[in-house]
């Protein structure tokens, strides 16, 4: 079977081409990603209409390009998956309006993924993983422990109350002045801080669960901040490298302490190869990925980490979702619908809240 994947439920427009081969064994023929990054530059954040409208430009692009690097033309293809919410609602119609018209144009099956379950099943695109196994997604928009017992089947243990982890990075690296997106750059200047020299808070360790809260870090390095600029009139360059750290230093440890008790509640289900697996453009940063494979490693479960270009949002994780749907069955038609909020697991307080 041959998939094309469309996503496009952020600021990444993307499309892939995937083959299953008989044994099951998944194989990316092609994985295209147009960015658009520059166009938000000047705006400090995604703007939902300008992301909308270069979705809309670029599906098409995408598309071609995806085919013509894989070899193939829609003909060879034989389903087509897209990520069909959460996200903003814009970029995720022009999406899906998309993934229709190639459907019914081609006659093809049609697929709607839920754009964190691409993450979560990633694991086993780039690697020989079985259910159950513990995924922590940790991105810019996202924070969040599941469970994954299955392609439609997921269980969430806690997740971030307030913001991202990427996010913070992305706050903290605008408070010092650092370019966007934070995360790297915090992560750079880290490496010539003293991580001891601000204790910033760790939230919520306190408390029992693997909820976690990001938002009063970035208030408590502001204060710090604006404390040293008083003091002195400015930040040196080694300030800021030490705010870094510490700011950094907190993140790891918040995440690693949380990942303990995740893994302490999927262990007692004693699965037969404990399995952590991470994704997310935070899973990139060094000391975090340390920190959980610390924990990992004491707790006698592998840690696993797909690479950076499908920890990030891509298409070829849509794809793949599609296979296992539709191996399972799923199929949608010309009434699927665009979701804004679409929590993958249906018993979680996320259905209420945030989404995230
Ligand atoms: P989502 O995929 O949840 O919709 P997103 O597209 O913003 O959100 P990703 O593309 O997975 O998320 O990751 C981007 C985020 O990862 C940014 O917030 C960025 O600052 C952060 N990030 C990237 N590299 C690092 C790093 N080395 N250390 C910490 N954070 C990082
Ligand atoms: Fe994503």
């Amino acid at each position: 079977l041959i998939l094309l994947g469309l996503e496009s439920s952020c600021d990444d427009t993307a499309a892939a081409v995937l083959r299953i081969d008989a044994d099951g064994r998944p194989k990316i023929l092609s994985s295209v990603v147009h960015g658009q990054t520059a166009l938000h530059a000047d705006f400090g954040g995604v703007v939902p209409e300008i992301a909308a409208r270069a979705h809309a430009e670029k599906l098409d692009i995408c598309v071609r390009e995806a085919l013509t690097a894989a070899h193939l033309t829609l003909r060879d293809v034989g389903a087509v998956a897209v990520t069909s919410g959460p996200g903003l609602i814009g970029g995720v119609i022009a999406g899906v309006m998309c993934a229709k018209g190639i459907a019914a144009g081609a006659g093809l099956p049609l697929i709607g993924v839920n754009h964190l379950a691409g993450h979560a099943l990633t694991p086993r695109l780039t690697h020989d993983v079985a259910y159950p196994y513990l995924m922590l997604l940790v991105s810019g928009g996202h924070c969040q422990f599941l469970i994954v017992r299955g392609a439609d089947d997921f269980t969430r243990l806690g997740g971030t109350i307030d913001d991202a982890p990427g996010e913070a990075f992305d706050k903290t690296a605008r408070l010092l002045g650092l370019p966007q997106p934070g995360g790297p750059n915090v992560e750079r200047e880290a490496l010539k801080g003293d991580p001891t020299r601000f204790r910033f808070p760790r939230p919520l360790l306190d408390r029992p669960g693997c909820d976690m809260s990001f938002s009063g870090l970035k208030t408590a390095l502001l204060r710090t901040r604006d404390e040293i600029v008083a003091q002195k009139f400015g930040l040196t360059r080694q300030d800021r490298a030490d705010l870094c750290a510490g700011f950094q230093a907190a993140v790891r440890d918040v995440l690693a302490e949380k990942t303990r008790r995740a893994l302490t509640a999927y262990l007692a289900e004693a699965p037969a190869t404990p399995v952590i697996a991470v994704a997310g453009g935070v899973a990139a940063n060094t000391a975090i990925r340390a920190g959980l494979e610390t924990v990992a490693a004491e707790m006698g479960a592998s840690f696993v980490a797909p690479p950076l270009a499908l920890c990030t949002d891509n298409a070829a994780m849509i794809a793949y979702a599609g296979a296992e749907l539709f191996a399972l069955g799923h199929r949608d038609d010309m009434t699927l619908a665009a979701r804004p909020r679409w929590p993958l697991d249906h018993t979680s307080p996320a259905m209420l809240g945030s989404g995230k």
